[in-house]
C-alpha cells in the first residue's frame, strides 16, 4: 500500500471531527511529500533538529507539530513556525516558549501532557499539576501562549482493559480542568491514540490522533 492508500484508508475509517497528525519521525522529504501531495498538511515530529530541517525543505502551509519531549533550550529554533507543541509537561517550559513566542509577536498553541501510563518511561504531569498551573497567577501573565487541551501516551501493551482505562483518565482529566477556561485556555484537544490504539482512543473521546507507522510504514531507528 502506498503513503496515500494508507492516509485514504484512515481517513475513511475515521469521524470527520477528529485531526489527524501524520507522525513522519524518522521518515524522509519524499515520503512527506506524498503525503503532502496527497492533499495531508500536519505532520508530527519528535525531534526539534529534525522538524527545523523538514520544515527548512517543505512547503509553507504545512501545519508541524512538535509530539515529542521538548528540552527548554530547543524551543528558539521552533518558536517561529510551531503550530503545536503536544508535550508540555511543566511551567518552566511553557514560560519559555512564552518568551520565545513574544520575540516572534506570535501566540503558541501547547497541550499539557498529562501521565497516563504505568510505564515510569512515559513523560507527563498529573492532573493536580496541570489543574495548579491553570489556576496560578504565574500562569495568567503569559500573554504568548494558549494551551488548547491535552496529550496522552498509553502503556505500551496489548492489554486492551488497560489501554482503555489510561485513555478513559484522559478524557476525565481534561472534563475536571475545562472549568478553568480562560483567555490563554481554550481547553478543545485531547490528543491521544497512535497506530495501534487510535480506534480505541476515539472511542473514548480523541479529537486528534498521531498516526505514524500506519501511514509511513515501520521506522528503522538504525539509518
Ligand atoms: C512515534 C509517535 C507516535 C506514532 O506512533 P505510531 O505507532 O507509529 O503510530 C505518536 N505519538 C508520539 C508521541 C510518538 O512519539
Amino acid at each position: 500500500m502506498s503513503i496515500k492508500q494508507n492516509l485514504q484508508t484512515i481517513k475513511s475509517s475515521i469521524p470527520e471531527h477528529i485531526t489527524l497528525v501524520a507522525v513522519s519521525k524518522t521518515k524522509p522529504v519524499s515520503d512527506i511529500m506524498e503525503a503532502y501531495n496527497a492533499g495531508h498538511k500536519i505532520f508530527g515530529e519528535n525531534k526539534v533538529q529534525d522538524m527545523v530541517e523538514k520544515y527548512e525543505q517543505m512547503p509553507k502551509d504545512i501545519l508541524w507539530h512538535m509530539i515529542g519531549h521538548v528540552q527548554r533550550n530547543k524551543v528558539k529554533y521552533m518558536a517561529s513556525f510551531v503550530s503545536l507543541i503536544h508535550g508540555v509537561d511543566n511551567f518552566k517550559l511553557l514560560k519559555e516558549i512564552n518568551k520565545q513566542a513574544k520575540k516572534h509577536n506570535r501566540i503558541i498553541d501547547c497541550l499539557l501532557q498529562i501521565k497516563i501510563a504505568e510505564e515510569d518511561s512515559k513523560f507527563g504531569m498529573s492532573a493536580e499539576d496541570a489543574s495548579k498551573i491553570l489556576f496560578s497567577e504565574a500562569f495568567s501573565a503569559l500573554k504568548n501562549i494558549n494551551i488548547t487541551g491535552v496529550m496522552g501516551m498509553a502503556t505500551f501493551t496489548d492489554n486492551e482493559t488497560q489501554i482503555k482505562k489510561e485513555f478513559n483518565t484522559l478524557k476525565s482529566t481534561f472534563d475536571s480542568l475545562k472549568s478553568y477556561e480562560k483567555f490563554n485556555f481554550k481547553p478543545e484537544i485531547i490528543s491521544m491514540g497512535m497506530s495501534g490504539d487510535y480506534k480505541l482512543a476515539i472511542d473514548c473521546g480523541s479529537t486528534m490522533i498521531r498516526v505514524g507507522s500506519s501511514i509511513f510504514g515501520a521506522r528503522n531507528y538504525s539509518n
